[in-house]
C-alpha cells in the first residue's frame, strides 16, 4: 500500500525552512531575544514593501487592532461599526476601550462587508469603521471611503488575511489611514505569534510607539540620549505589553521575502480548486475584480446544502475520515454567547451571515502543500459530494 495515502493533510502548516531556523538561532547565540535590531530590521522591511511611512511591530494582531483603534481615539461609548462575519478579535479590542460594536451583515458572494448594509446601520455615534478583507480579497474600499467621509468614520483595516493584497492597483496597508497584518501561524506570512501596524501618520505611529510598551516615551529617551543614563525612563501612559521579540521577528523577515513566492502557490492551488469542483453542489469563491490580487489566506467552498443528503457538519467528518483538515470561516459573532448576550441578538438578525456561516467549510490551501495534497483533497471532495 502507498504509505503516502495514509498521511494527513493538515489544514494549515506555516512555510519555514532553514532561512528562518538560522536566523532564529543566530538571535539565541547573539543573546538578544527582546525587541531589538532584528525587529527594527523587519519593521523597516515592512515599510519599504508596502511604501508606507510606518511599520510597527507587535506581538500579535489583535494588540495591532487594540492599539490602532486607540491612537485615532475611540473611547468609551463610541460604536465602531465592523464585520460580523469574522474573528471574535476584531470586535474584541472595541469592547477593550468600552466602545461598542455596530455589526454589519455581508455580501453572500465575498463574504465581505456589504457596504449597502453598513450606509443603513451607521450614524453620528459612529466613529470608526474595521472593514476586514475576508480570506485576502480586498473589501469594496471605495464605497466604504465614501461612507466613511460622509460620516466622519475612521477607517482601520483589519488585513489579518491579507498579504500580498491588493485592491484597485494599490496594495493593502497603502490605502487606509491605518492597517494590521497577523502573523498567527496559519496567517498568510506566519512568525507564530506576531502582528504590524502600517500607517503613513506621524500622531498614529508615535501613540502606539509609546502605547505598545507600557506607555514610556520613547522621544524623551531620544533626546536626552547623551546625557541621560541609560537606566532613565519616563512613563506618561499606563500602556501595554505588546512589542515584538526579536525571537519573532527573526522569522518574520525570511517570511516576508517569500510573501509572493507563497501567494503564487496558493493562487495555483485555488485555480485547480475552481477548476476540479466546476459541476459539484458548492459554490467557489467568487472574485469580483479579476484584477485585484486575492491573498488566498483562505479557499472556503460553500455547499449546495439543498443539493445533497448530508449537512456541513457531516461534510467535515467525512474529509476528516479520509486525512484532511478543513476548518469553518467564521461563526458569526452575533451568534456566540458573548455577543449574543450583550447585544440581545437573534440568528436571524445577520441572515446571510447565518446562512454562509451553515454552508462554508475552509479547505486546506498553503504553500506547502505538494501536488499530491492537492489532488488528495480534490479528491475527498468529489468523493463525498460527486
Ligand atoms: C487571526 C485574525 C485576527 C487576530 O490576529 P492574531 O495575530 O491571532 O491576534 C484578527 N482578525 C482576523 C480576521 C483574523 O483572522
Amino acid at each position: 500500500m502507498n504509505k503516502k495515502s495514509h498521511t494527513k493533510i493538515p489544514f494549515a502548516l506555516p512555510d519555514i525552512n532553514n532561512d528562518e531556523i538560522n536566523e532564529v538561532v543566530a538571535c539565541l547565540k547573539s543573546g538578544w531575544l527582546t525587541t531589538g535590531p532584528l525587529t527594527k530590521k523587519f519593521e523597516e522591511q515592512f515599510a519599504a514593501y508596502l511604501n508606507v511611512k510606518h511599520a510597527l511591530a507587535v506581538n500579535s494582531g489583535t494588540a495591532g487592532l487594540h492599539l490602532a483603534i486607540e491612537a485615532l481615539g475611540i473611547k468609551k461609548g463610541d460604536k465602531v461599526a465592523t464585520s460580523v462575519y469574522t474573528f471574535t478579535a476584531t470586535s474584541e479590542v472595541i469592547r477593550y476601550l468600552q466602545a461598542d460594536p455596530v455589526f454589519i451583515d455581508i455580501d453572500p458572494e465575498t463574504l465581505n462587508i456589504d457596504t449597502s448594509h453598513l450606509i443603513q446601520k451607521i450614524d453620528k455615534t459612529t466613529k470608526a469603521i474595521i472593514p476586514v478583507h475576508f480570506a485576502g480579497q480586498a473589501c469594496e474600499m471605495d464605497a466604504i471611503a465614501a461612507a466613511a467621509k460622509q460620516f466622519d468614520l475612521k477607517i482601520v483595516e483589519d488585513a489579518a488575511h491579507a498579504i500580498p493584497c491588493s485592491y484597485k492597483g494599490k496594495k493593502i496597508g497603502k490605502i487606509g489611514k491605518c492597517t494590521v497584518f497577523s502573523f498567527y501561524v496559519t496567517k498568510p506570512i506566519a512568525t507564530g505569534e506576531g502582528g504590524m501596524v502600517v500607517t503613513d501618520s506621524e500622531q498614529i505611529a508615535d501613540r502606539i510607539r509609546v502605547m505598545r510598551l507600557h506607555g514610556i516615551n520613547r522621544d524623551i529617551w531620544n533626546r536626552y540620549r547623551d546625557s541621560t543614563p541609560n537606566w532613565y525612563y519616563e512613563v506618561i501612559e499606563p500602556g501595554y505589553k505588546y512589542n515584538m521579540p526579536d525571537l519573532m521577528a527573526a522569522i518574520g523577515i525570511h517570511q516576508l521575502k517569500k510573501v509572493n513566492q507563497f501567494q503564487k502557490r496558493r493562487q495555483m492551488i485555488a485555480e485547480q480548486y475552481d477548476e476540479a469542483f466546476t459541476n459539484l453542489p458548492l459554490k467557489t469563491p467568487v472574485i469580483v475584480n479579476p484584477e485585484d490580487r486575492h491573498a488566498w489566506h483562505l479557499y472556503v467552498i460553500q455547499l449546495e446544502l439543498e443539493r445533497i443528503q448530508i449537512s456541513r457538519d457531516e461534510f467535515i467528518e467525512k474529509m476528516a475520515e479520509k486525512g484532511i483538515g478543513t476548518s469553518v470561516h467564521f461563526i458569526p459573532l452575533h451568534i456566540h454567547p458573548y455577543w449574543r448576550d450583550q447585544y440581545g441578538f437573534s440568528p436571524n438578525d445577520f441572515p446571510v451571515a447565518l446562512d454562509c456561516y451553515r454552508r462554508a467549510v475552509s479547505l486546506p490551501i498553503y504553500s506547502k502543500m505538494q501536488n499530491d495534497d492537492v489532488d488528495k483533497v480534490i479528491k475527498a471532495v468529489k468523493d463525498i459530494l460527486g
